[in-house]
């Protein structure tokens, strides 16, 4: 068995879930797209739906079948890309609420799905999904007479609190949204911890249920453990991996785990990671290749017989940091070919 493994706690998951909810008095929701964020839509569905969330939301539509077989009839899943071409069958069959980006999408939705409930996302300067206010204009009396289920916007800078977009977006919200009297939406995780301004009806957050940034107290979620698969000295002035980036400046002992680039530890953590023994680090060295990363274990009494790169001494946005990236895409990069096991797996 020379496959990674990698461990996912639903507890801490659910932990932080709870951790967030009780920073508002809104509903909260969890974003729980891209596969829950690399981790398992359906074990973190489960999970979510039996701590007491009953608000989900997904990119696709596509997306909302392993949620819905996860959770039952009751819960609300909510898919932000709204109504598609080709969308209707998924979203009547599975019980979806389309989000309307456009006067396109709220035409398609009510010819193609008229009773089926729906939701509003309204672009408040982020410029990426949304109706704007001239469009919303031209329809949103009529729009909102047919009582959309929730009506949001997202924020493009609310993991910088001191950001001027935050209170301009809300504001334009708030005047977008004046009259409406069903429930409004505007916050993820970085938008819960800007205040209660910024809750309305119900929160979504994603990454801060996965343990990411920024989310400062949120409980750690994933662990990763690399198994070694070769140990080999090598002398001053051996070369290291493709194209010879590293070379030994003193008798070294190298351990080449099993994972690489294919397994979504990024090629740009080359020369820049850490790989943990326990409490002792062990710089990567030479180039991550596909399936195989090679790291300097010269410092250990003894070769591992594996090798964390998530753990106790590492965390996501840890690992983020070294590959220049954010802890969403550590996550969402995370590949097929881990052994996943799931800590505190709902009934
Ligand atoms: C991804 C996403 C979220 C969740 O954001 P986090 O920063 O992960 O909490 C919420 N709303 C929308 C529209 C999103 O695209």
């Amino acid at each position: 068995m020379s496959a990674a493994s990698l461990t996912i706690d639903l507890d801490a998951i659910a932990n932080n879930w709870r951790r967030l909810s009780r920073m508002t008095a809104a509903e909260t929701g969890a974003t729980i797209k891209a596969d829950a964020y690399g981790l398992g839509a359906g074990p973190v569905a489960r999970k979510l739906a039996q701590a007491g969330a009953r608000s989900f939301f997904v990119a696709l539509a596509e997306e909302g079948a392993a949620i819905r077989q996860a959770v039952g009839a009751g819960p609300r899943i909510f898919v932000f890309s709204g109504h598609m071409a080709g969308d209707t069958q998924t979203l009547r069959n599975l019980a979806l609420t389309p989000m309307l980006n456009s006067v396109d999408q709220v035409l398609r939705h009510f010819e193609s799905l008229p009773g089926h409930p729906f939701g509003v996302q309204l672009d408040t300067g982020m410029n990426r999904l949304g109706m704007e206010g001239p469009e919303w204009s031209a329809v949103r009396d009529m729009v909102l007479e047919m009582g959309p289920r929730l009506v949001m916007s997202h924020l493009a800078c609310a993991d910088e609190p001191h950001h001027l977009m935050n209170a301009e977006q809300l504001e334009t919200f708030l005047s977008m949204t004046a009259g409406h009297v069903g429930d409004r939406s505007l916050a993820a995780t970085g938008g819960i911890l800007l205040g209660p301004e910024y809750h309305f009806d119900l929160v979504r957050p994603g990454i801060g249920l996965y343990g990411g940034a920024p989310f400062a107290e949120a409980q750690a979620v994933a662990a990763l453990s690399l198994p070694v698969v070769q140990v080999r000295d090598v002398a001053p002035g051996e070369a290291v991996g493709y194209s010879c980036t590293w070379v030994a400046e003193r008798p070294s002992r190298i351990a080449t785990v099993a994972a690489g680039y294919a397994d979504g530890l990024l090629r740009s953590l080359s020369g820049n990671a850490v790989l943990w023994a326990d409490r002792t680090p062990c710089p990567v060295v030479g180039r991550v290749s596909m399936d195989l990363i090679t790291c300097d274990v010269t410092d250990l009494a003894e070769p591992p017989e594996a090798l964390d790169i998530l753990g106790p001494q590492q965390g996501v946005d840890d690992l983020a940091e070294q590959a220049g990236t954010i802890g969403y895409e550590i996550l969402t990069s995370l590949g097929p070919r881990y052994r996943r096991r799931y800590a505190g797996q709902a009934a």
